[in-house]
């Protein structure tokens, strides 16, 4: 039996391509390539191009192979192009939500994983998060991911599916030989903005407010290395092997870090001085957002082992400094 991983070409999909593997699975992919990256799948793994809304394909693969579960990470993530091009958002994502469901309805795949996200409850009321709080997306993106696990969530109740949604927090690292990371055309995330400094690539970092109301006025977010959330995606495997109940799950580490922590851990982790200016907030951007993962511990046994920023953003340096420009290097 396989495990097949809708959009393992992605930074998240493609870490999971080796994790899974690493554990003995047999993984079979699909992707698009509209923004992943064909070079990170390993050659050894069957591969397919294509689109999930597309149902002949999926029906191909599951006909074609022994399925045992999906792991589904085919999904656009960028929050402001969300707010500019929701239709897009809710096509791709929604769509292809439905589209992979109703093929594993009709091939009887039984088990699916689901790629959620922090920004489902929109601006926190309190901190700590818990899945239980109350999830009112800011912004097309989280709202795309909400509906999915909805769509998920009565499907389930339906036919014979089981599924556990992981809402992840700030995916931040790479894999430890630094082979794969992260590589977005448009690049907005926080990390790999303040490594193109060291690289040559930027002068500085600036950094979206310093007027939150944080310790130091910078926001704070809730950073998992990529590899402890596949491991994350392992053990709900094996959950739902074991006959576990549909689940949602948060996935952070645990703490909080500010913008100019992260800026801190960087230049130490680099060596470099990374010059910084301060610019205006960046709209939807709430002060503070960290994962209560109790519920993760207690039911995955899930612990993530990165809990330092510096070897966090020492993972993210390696890929980085060995692939300065991505994948094309
Ligand atoms: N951020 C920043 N400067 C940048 C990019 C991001 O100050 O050039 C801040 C952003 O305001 C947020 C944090 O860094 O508070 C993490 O942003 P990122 O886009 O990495 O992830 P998000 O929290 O939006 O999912």
């Amino acid at each position: 039996m396989s495990v097949l991983i809708c959009g393992g070409a992605g930074y998240i999909g493609s870490h999971n391509i080796r994790a899974f593997t690493a554990h003995g699975e047999n993984v079979i992919v699909i992707d698009n390539l509209e923004t992943g990256h064909r070079e990170s799948i390993p050659e050894n793994i069957k591969f397919y191009q294509g689109d999930i809304r597309d149902s002949q394909i999926l029906d191909k693969i599951f006909t074609e192979n022994k399925i045992e579960a999906v792991i589904h990470f085919c999904a656009f993530s960028l929050v402001g192009e969300s707010v500019e091009q929701p239709l897009k958002y809710f096509n791709n994502n929604v769509g292809g939500m439905i589209s992979l469901l109703e093929a594993m309805q009709r091939n009887g795949i039984k088990k699916i994983i689901f790629s959620s996200t922090a920004a489902t409850y929109g601006e926190p009321k309190k901190i700590p998060i818990f899945e239980t709080d109350e999830t009112i997306p800011t912004n097309p993106y989280g709202e795309s991911k909400r509906i999915m696990e909805k769509i998920i969530y009565w499907v389930s109740r339906r036919y014979d599916i089981r599924y556990v949604s992981l809402r992840y927090f700030n995916v931040a690292g790479a894999w430890h030989d630094g082979s794969i990371g992260e590589d977005h055309i448009h690049e907005t995330h926080l990390i790999p903005l303040i490594l193109q400094v060291p690289l040559g690539k930027r002068e500085f970092v600036t950094i979206y407010g310093d007027d939150y109301p944080t310790k130091d006025g910078t926001c704070i977010r809730d950073y998992v290395h990529v590899e402890d959330l596949a491991e994350a995606h392992i053990l709900a495997l094996e959950y739902l092997r074991n006959g576990g109940e549909s689940q949602i799950f948060n996935l952070g580490s645990g703490d909080g870090y500010s913008v100019m922590e992260m800026i801190n851990a960087a230049r130490k982790a680099t060596g470099q001085n990374i010059p910084v200016k301060i610019g205006t907030r960046r709209e939807g951007d709430p002060a503070k957002l960290v994962a209560d993962s109790t519920k993760a511990h207690e039911i995955l046994k899930w612990y993530p082992k990165f809990t330092n920023m510096e070897e966090i953003i020492s993972s993210a340096w390696k890929w980085h400094q060995s692939h300065p420009n991505g994948y094309k290097s």
